[in-house]
């Protein structure tokens, strides 16, 4: 087996910026961390998790496999450790969660589990000296094929309404939504990793369940209203297969060569929409030194007298890509 192996996570990252996936994946960078990102990790970790015991547990009604969930929920949410402001906010995050997992489990999670095939687990296959790899949360039996699922708190940056030749824009530098691409990659790896396993005649399908969609407390009550959302990228996928497995194969080989330099790609579009959100500016040479070119314009426009209305506004990053 080859040594060489490209995981979806490594190439979404290297779409998003070649000098963050370096960070990410190649030199040992611990980000600064806020207390929003460590709650997003632990309802993320806990959701997933519990919903993974519930699936697997061997009973025969709902309500014991919500039970089995909640169990493993009690010992992985420990509220002395988390980071909350707030006692409700604590209290509100902890209901929305619980209720996510009932809400699934409860309703199609049930069947889901009667046709599990496996949780928690890698697909992958081989081409041309490269190992692709993908982690998925669960493998589902459904007619004619197989189903592969993640469960993600919302849709923010899955394709939707998507056109078919958006990937060919992308690659050929006319548009710019790594997110968006992302989730194509993580679709290809994950269908190609299926057929691996099972063949080429059954369907072999990949979605996002998302779990925490538009929650919101319903106004005089204990209630909290959310939507479980199911996007299934299979025909989106398929409408670009050629581009979006050519994307994957040019970047896995762009990692293996050790092309970091973000330079070399799609730099403004980078330093617009990625740079806003990057944990790494502190320690990214090409973000500091754009600060400093910014700094040096910005002087240069003092010391000409122009007004800071008209100095070069720095553009806002595109909402699709955070
Ligand atoms: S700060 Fe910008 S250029 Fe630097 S790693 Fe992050 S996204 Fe890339």
């Amino acid at each position: 087996m080859t040594e060489n192996v490209v995981t979806a996570d490594k190439i979404t990252a290297h779409l998003q910026c070649p000098r963050q996936y370096e960070f990410e994946h190649e030199r040992p960078v611990s980000p600064p961390r806020t207390s929003d990102d460590s709650i997003a990790d632990l309802r993320l970790k806990t959701l997933r998790q519990s919903i993974i015991t519930g699936l697997r547990k061997e009973v025969k009604s709902s309500d014991d496999r919500v039970s089995a969930a909640f169990d493993r929920f009690d010992q992985l949410w420990q509220p002395s450790q988390i980071p909350y402001l707030t006692d409700e906010q604590a209290w509100y995050d902890e209901a929305v969660v619980k209720r996510a997992i009932e809400q699934y489990l409860s309703n199609f999670g049930h069947e889901h589990a009667e046709n599990l095939i496996a949780t928690d687990t890698m697909l992958g296959y081989e081409r041309d000296d490269i190992r692709y790899e993908t982690t998925v949360d669960a493998v589902l039996k459904q007619e004619n094929g197989y189903l592969a699922v993640r469960y993600v708190p919302n849709l923010n940056g899955v394709v939707k309404s998507w056109s078919d030749d958006n990937v060919q824009d992308f690659r050929e530098g006319r548009e710019f939504y790594p997110s968006q691409i992302g989730t194509l990659v993580r679709t290809s790896i994950a269908i190609r990793g299926l057929m691996n396993e099972h063949g080429l005649d059954p369907n072999c399908e990949f979605a996002y369940i998302s779990l925490l969609d538009d929650s919101e407390p319903v106004y005089g009550s204990d209630e909290i209203y959310f939507e479980v959302g199911y996007r299934n990228l299979t025909v989106d996928y398929l409408d670009e297969r050629k581009e979006v497995n050519d994307l994957v194969a040019d970047r896995a080989r762009a990692i293996l060569d050790g092309e970091t330099d973000p330079k070399a790609w799609q730099f403004s579009e980078i330093t617009d929409n990625s740079c806003s959100y990057c944990a790494y500016q502190n320690a990214c040479p090409e973000y500091l030194e754009s600060e400093l070119a910014f700094t040096d314009r910005s002087q240069s426009g003092s010391e000409s007298n122009e007004s800071p209305d008209q100095l070069p506004a720095r553009q806002l990053p595109a909402e699709e890509n955070r």
